[in-house]
């Protein structure tokens, strides 16, 4: 099969749009438009169906090593089988988005893009270099220029950061007001909140990953609770201790939103007393987001990692049910596992890998950077599990 790259037509980089004339720029989008949009997402169609029925099931190509960059090809693995982020690129929607802002720096998203059709349209049989891929996320985040060892998670943070403000649905954002909801219900202000958010990050990168956290704040004096709803791209768990041996990934998320006891220094000021009073805080999940990463906090600090826990934490692979740390405990929050970045070695020296599950076939995956495995699924848990890609289940 001819690679992509040479079979969609080359669309003029929009940074050179700038100059063109607005005649010019109309021309050239409805003919980009037809040419490109309509054909390439015809045929990605076709791909698409084509990696369905086939036995040999696409997406399974490795990517080169560059010198250290395992962290990066783990997460972009993780990122391939990631099916609605995968068709978003495939079916060149992206493009749309990017057209639609008319910005001007497009090239993360388009090299990205670029790189997930090249992996969905390859034999196989080689690995690719994602080095175009790596020179673009270098401009964006420039602590990744050179070749060390970084963290996966702080990387994937990075990654969708740049991705989601390409394509963000927003090009002006409203001034910031100073607007309060605290006379609303706690519902009525979640939901505020974030159409709050939304008025400022739209993206489908958000529509995937973005959740949101409520914290309660009580006052331990009056009683009176005072909440705040964040936006969240992804959850840092603290692994629980339990003596020796392992733990599941319900007691990390039960310690995640274990009541916290604010006091000496971390007082915070009531509302009602008007005075800075012990309060105890807590977390709950407002708002479940389609993707759920979970991020195994192994390393003491991400920059300066002085240690790392290798706990073996046990997680499901399917129905992984987080009701209970819902907001409202009535709403529905079922999750299946479909990608896992590990971390193996010590904090001095590791190494990453991904397993994933094949979104056409269902079967695991090892990517090992340029090489890729059949696993059985009972090989996925491991105590290297760093970071945890969920879906979310009946959506
Ligand atoms: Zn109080």
């Amino acid at each position: 099969m001819p690679s992509i790259r040479q079979s969609y037509p080359v669309t003029i980089p929009e940074e050179s749009a700038t100059s063109y004339s607005f005649l010019k720029q109309d021309t050239r989008r409805k003919t980009s438009a037809m040419s490109g949009s309509l054909l390439v997402s015809t045929f990605m169609g076709l791909l698409i169906n084509q990696a369905r029925n086939s036995k040999s099931a696409q997406g399974l190509v490795g990517l080169k090593n560059l010198g250290n960059t395992c962290f990066m090809n783990s997460i972009l693995q993780c990122l391939s089988n990631t099916q609605s982020l995968r068709d978003y690129c495939l079916h060149n929607s992206h493009r749309r988005d990017l057209k639609n802002n008319n910005r001007t720096n497009t090239a993360l998203m388009e090299e990205f893009a670029k790189l997930i059709q090249t992996m969905w349209s390859s034999s196989g049989s080689e690995a690719i270099s994602p080095s175009e891929f790596k020179t673009q996320i270098q401009r964006y985040a420039p602590r990744f220029v050179g070749y060390n060892q970084q963290d996966a998670q702080e990387f994937l943070r990075f990654l969708l950061d740049g991705l989601h403000n390409e394509v963000n649905r927003v090009t002006v954002r409203p001034r910031a007001t100073t607007e309060d909801f605290d006379h609303l219900a706690d519902e009525e202000k979640g939901k505020k909140m974030w159409s709050k958010y939304l008025e400022r990050e739209d993206s489908k990168i958000v529509d995937l990953f973005v959740g949101q956290l409520k914290s309660s704040l009580t006052c331990t004096d009056c009683g009176y609770c005072s909440t705040v709803f964040d936006p969240f791209w992804d959850l840092s768990l603290p692994i629980a201790k339990k003596g020796y041996g392992e733990v599941s990934l319900m007691d990390c998320m039960r310690l995640f939103t274990k009541e916290d006891v604010l006091d000496g220094d971390e007082k915070p000021t009531c509302y009602r007393c008007k005075a800075r009073r012990r309060c105890t805080k807590k977390f709950t999940i407002q708002r479940f987001p389609k993707i759920l990463v979970l991020h195994l906090k192994r390393f003491s600090e991400a920059r300066v990692r002085s240690s790392k826990l290798s706990t073996f934490v046990s997680f499901p692979l399917k129905d992984l049910d987080l009701r209970e740390f819902a907001s409202d405990r009535s709403s529905y929050a079922v999750y299946n596992l479909y990608a896992v970045s590990n971390h193996s070695g010590t904090t001095m020296g590791g190494h990453y890998t991904a397993y994933c599950c094949n979104p056409a076939s269902g079967e695991w995956y090892t990517y090992n950077d340029s090489r890729v495995t059949p696993m059985s699924s009972s090989q996925v848990r491991s105590s290297d599990a760093y970071v945890l890609f969920y879906e979310r289940v009946g959506l």
